[in-house]
C-alpha cells in the first residue's frame, strides 16, 4: 500500500481522539503531510472504529486532487491544505468536535488563555472565526487567517476545533489543553452564576468541567 506509514498514522491518531471523546460518530478529521507535496487525511462519513489504514485517503497540497485512498477524502481535506499552506511548521492538523471547546464555540468569542503552560502551547489567545459552512474555501481560508505563527489552535464557530503541531503528540498535547482551557472558562465565568439551571444540573455540568481539567495532563 503506498504511503502506508503515514496512513496507518492517521488511523492510529483518529482512534486515540475518539477513544478520548474528542470525535464522535464520524465528525472531525485528521491530516498528516507524508512528504512535501501530499498528505494523509480521513475519508468522509466512516466511523473511527470501522476504518482501515486503505481508506485514509492521500490528496496534494497544490490542487487537492486524491492520489490514495479507497474512500473520498473528508469535505475538510481544503481546510487541511490551506493550514499546511499557512503554517508549513506543522506536519498535523486535527479538526475536533471535541465537546466543551465546541460548546465554547456558540458563544463566537475569541479565547484568552490564561494559564502559562496552556499559553506555551496554545498561544495567547484563541480565535473564533465566524461561521461558514463545512467544506467551504471560505472557512479554510479563515482558520488559515487565524493560524498566526505562535498560535496553534482555532476555533470555529458554532462548529468545532482545529488543532496543528509538528507531530501528533503535539497536536494531540493542544486538543488536550485547549479542551482544558475551555473548562476553566466555564468554570470559572458560568457556573458560579447559573441562570436558571436546576441544581442537578448544574452540579453534572461541573463536573463534566471538572474531568476534564484533571484529565489535562499539561503540568
Ligand atoms: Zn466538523
Amino acid at each position: 500500500m503506498r504511503f502506508e506509514a503515514g496512513r496507518a498514522h492517521v488511523l492510529r491518531t483518529c482512534i486515540e481522539l475518539a477513544d478520548r471523546g474528542y470525535l464522535a460518530g464520524t465528525g472531525g478529521n485528521v491530516a498528516l503531510l507524508v512528504d512535501r507535496e501530499r498528505f494523509a487525511v480521513t475519508p468522509s462519513a466512516t466511523g473511527y472504529y470501522e476504518m482501515t489504514a486503505a481508506d485514509v485517503c492521500v490528496v496534494r497540497l497544490q490542487d487537492g486532487a486524491q492520489v490514495a485512498g479507497e474512500k473520498t477524502a473528508s469535505v475538510e481535506a481544503g481546510l487541511h491544505a490551506s493550514v499546511f499552506r499557512a503554517r508549513p511548521d506543522c506536519a498535523v492538523s486535527v479538526h475536533t468536535h471535541q465537546p466543551i471547546a465546541s460548546a465554547y464555540t456558540l458563544l463566537g468569542m475569541r479565547l484568552e488563555i490564561r494559564s502559562e503552560a496552556h499559553r506555551r502551547l496554545l498561544g495567547p489567545q484563541i480565535e473564533c472565526v465566524g461561521y461558514a459552512p463545512s467544506g467551504t474555501s471560505r472557512l479554510a481560508r479563515r482558520v488559515a487567517q487565524a493560524l498566526d505563527p505562535d498560535v496553534h489552535a482555532c476555533l470555529m464557530r458554532n462548529h468545532g476545533a482545529v488543532c496543528i503541531g509538528r507531530d501528533s503528540i503535539e497536536a494531540m498535547s493542544r486538543v488536550e489543553a485547549l479542551e482544558s482551557a475551555c473548562a476553566a472558562f466555564f468554570l470559572d465565568r458560568a457556573i458560579p452564576n447559573p441562570t436558571g439551571l436546576e441544581a442537578s444540573v448544574a452540579a453534572l455540568v461541573t463536573r463534566s468541567l471538572r474531568s476534564a481539567l484533571a484529565a489535562d495532563p499539561t503540568p
